[in-house]
């Protein structure tokens, strides 16, 4: 089966331009510039899935026209990840079902304490329906596949340095891997064989990050597990397109909005 993969965000939890509009290095007049916070979105013919709901979710969602939504995997509750989840009760409300969400218990105790009125029928003031079901990646679920509508989704842990941990998933041979500074064993063997690999490289050239990758660590993982296409995301705005395409490697690129990846799965 053929998955087409979009690459809603590749932006840092600030977006290029910034508030403010400002752009740092970037240079404006390069559309690839133009970056919303970090999302992914993996359709089949039949399903649809996101992977977070930052605070650009709506627009990302109206750019890409995207009518239905059957699901959404969270790697984790920080809020450039997770604070465009509001606009779930739309589509709850337009499909006449409610929405699954996965993830780890933390992040999914994280998402009840501060979205509460989703998880509640009625709401606190009996406006809206429950918009979204929580169902948990368990730790012996990391490295298993499952099948989420028809599309097989497969959770592993990653190491988001002082930050804690985050989740970074495998769809056929592309792997996500966002807001990750190192892998264990377990998600290397769980990456294993993948063709593309969309990899946080926030951290650009610095000789590290205490939670993000860089393009040292990016490369160093990568002789690992070898992905043949490596697509850089959770970009700030010292990172200009143009520039850093030009000083990486052949294999690497940096992502851009609307980057469409297809899949084998
Ligand atoms: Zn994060």
């Amino acid at each position: 089966m053929n998955l087409k993969v979009t690459v809603l965000g590749c932006g840092n939890s600030a977006g290029v331009p910034m508030i403010g509009n400002f752009w740092g290095q970037c240079d404006p007049d390069e559309p690839r510039n133009r970056r919303t916070r970090a999302s992914l979105a993996v359709a089949s013919p039949e399903t649809t899935l996101v992977v977070d709901t930052g605070p650009d979710f709506k627009l990302q969602i109206n750019r890409e026209n995207i009518q239905q939504l059957d699901a959404v995997i969270y790697t984790h509750g920080h809020a450039d990840h997770l604070h465009g989840i509001d606009d779930l009760r739309i589509f709850r409300l337009r499909g006449k079902k409610v929405i699954p969400i996965f993830s780890d218990e933390k992040t999914i105790r994280e998402i009840e304490e501060r979205f509460a009125y989703l998880f509640m029928e009625n709401g606190p003031d009996g406006l809206y329906p429950r918009a979204v079901e929580p169902i948990i990646f368990h730790p012996e679920f990391m490295g298993q596949p499952v099948v989420i509508g028809d599309i097989p989704v497969t959770p592993f842990v990653q190491s988001h340095g002082v930050a804690g941990t985050s989740l970074g998933f495998r769809f056929g041979d592309l792997a996500y891997s966002t807001d990750m500074t190192d892998l264990d064993q377990q998600a290397l063997e769980t990456i294993s064989g993948i063709k593309t690999w969309v990899i946080d490289c926030n951290g650009y050239k610095m000789p590290a990050n205490h939670v993000h990758g860089t393009l040292k660590s990016v490369l160093a993982l990568n002789d690992i597990v070898q992905a043949k296409q490596v697509y850089l995301t959770h970009m700030p705005a010292f990172m200009d397109y143009k520039t850093v395409l030009e000083e990486l490697p052949s294999g690497y690129e940096p992502a851009y909005d609307g980057l469409v990846i297809e899949v084998e799965a």
